[in-house]
């Protein structure tokens, strides 16, 4: 590992300056500095692919363009525009920070660090960008591409994530931020990560603008750096939802806690198997959990959920069973079935099953 000096920050800055004003990326967001603007972009592209945010954002901005206007609309209609995006609990966040800045007297976000990073869905990452990009200020915004540009540049022998690593990490992005404009040099950090910085073999360090300043690649360790995190695995498993009704009684449906993964939305009757559960076990479980006896007809459809780290292939069933409904349960119709705000990979099952 390298400590890194005063001629390593200026070197640095004054690349990636000149680096990123030749090839930054056309990205709808990059059209303005507006810190709302900024907020939700941010928002968006945590744990979102940028192909994905590229048609989610402008939409956004079209039905909500301001705080106020996101204050103003209904919990229904703020999960609806993120349908798609997933981890919404960061559409929740955003509804309820513009609710919050408004009550508050702000019709924006305020050049103010220590109000901003008290609002709902505000942590460290995002505050750093909407400080550096929308007010340019210091703030280091450290994401896993900035994380992993400068464990390769420092050749960071131990985790990024954990307290010196990262202490060390954000010290040197402030150092570098304060020789520059925060506003572009944010921007470079994180695009560098996305494109030739990039995870394991696809990084590019012939086209790198910092190349002479990496310690990882003088010693090869490029592939080693970042330190693996260990808590990153991914939990596979199988599942099952059950379609309870038809077309002329309407379907059942049943509204998520308030609270906690995917709340607010609906989501039909489904349920994550255990670690050795295959779909006829799941299914079983199921519908011991709904007090099912008569038969379920199996659709031939599957779809994956994904959500932190969990990833879960779902299988869809059908049954016009006659249920009690269970409390936070409801019968709707096929029409307001295929409208309602609901996880993306339920939906897709229902609208397949519904439509084709
Ligand atoms: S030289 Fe290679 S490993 Fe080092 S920062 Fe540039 S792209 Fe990353």
């Amino acid at each position: 590992m390298i400590l890194p000096d005063e001629q390593f920050y200026k070197t640095c800055a004054h690349k990636l300056t000149s680096w990123f004003e030749q090839n930054r990326r056309d990205l709808p967001w990059r059209k303005t500095r507006d810190p709302y603007s900024v907020l939700v972009s941010e928002l968006m592209l945590q744990q979102t692919q940028v192909e994905r945010v590229k048609s989610y954002y402008p939409r956004w901005v079209d039905l909500f363009p301001n705080v106020r206007a996101l204050a103003a609309s209904s919990e229904e209609e703020v999960l609806s525009a993120w349908q798609g995006l997933g981890y919404y609990s960061r559409a929740h966040n955003l509804h309820k920070c513009a609710q919050t800045l408004l009550a508050d007297g702000h019709e924006t976000l305020p050049a103010d660090a220590a109000y901003l990073q008290k609002l709902p869905g505000i942590g460290p990452y995002t505050l750093g960008a909407v400080c550096s990009i929308a007010f340019e200020q210091p703030v280091p915004a450290v994401d896993g591409n900035v994380r992993r540009v400068f464990s390769r540049l420092l050749d960071l022998g131990s985790d990024p994530t954990k307290k010196d690593g990262a202490a060390l990490i954000e010290r040197t992005v402030e150092h570098i931020l304060r020789l520059g404009e925060p506003h572009i040099l944010t921007q470079a950090f994180m695009e560098l990560g996305a494109t030739v910085c990039s995870p394991l073999s696809s990084c590019q360090c012939n086209d790198c603008p910092v190349s002479m300043l990496c310690a990882a690649l003088k010693k090869g360790t490029q592939s080693k750096r970042p330190v693996a995190d260990r808590r990153a695995t991914i939990m596979r498993r199988l599942g099952a939802a059950l379609l309870i009704g038809d077309a002329q009684n309407g379907w059942i449906v049943r509204r998520r806690p308030e609270s906690g993964l995917w709340s607010g939305f609906y989501e039909i009757p489904w349920i994550i198997g255990g670690e050795n559960d295959d779909f006829s076990a799941c299914l079983q479980t199921l519908r011991a959990e709904l007090g099912i006896t008569a038969p379920c007809e199996e659709t031939g459809l599957e779809e994956t959920l994904r959500f932190t780290r969990w990833q879960v292939r779902v299988r869809l069933w059908r049954t016009s069973a006659v249920l009690q409904l269970q409390k936070g349960a409801e019968i709707v119709s096929s029409h307001s079935l295929l409208k309602l705000a609901m996880p993306a990979g339920l939906k897709r099952l229902i609208t397949k099953a519904l439509t084709h």
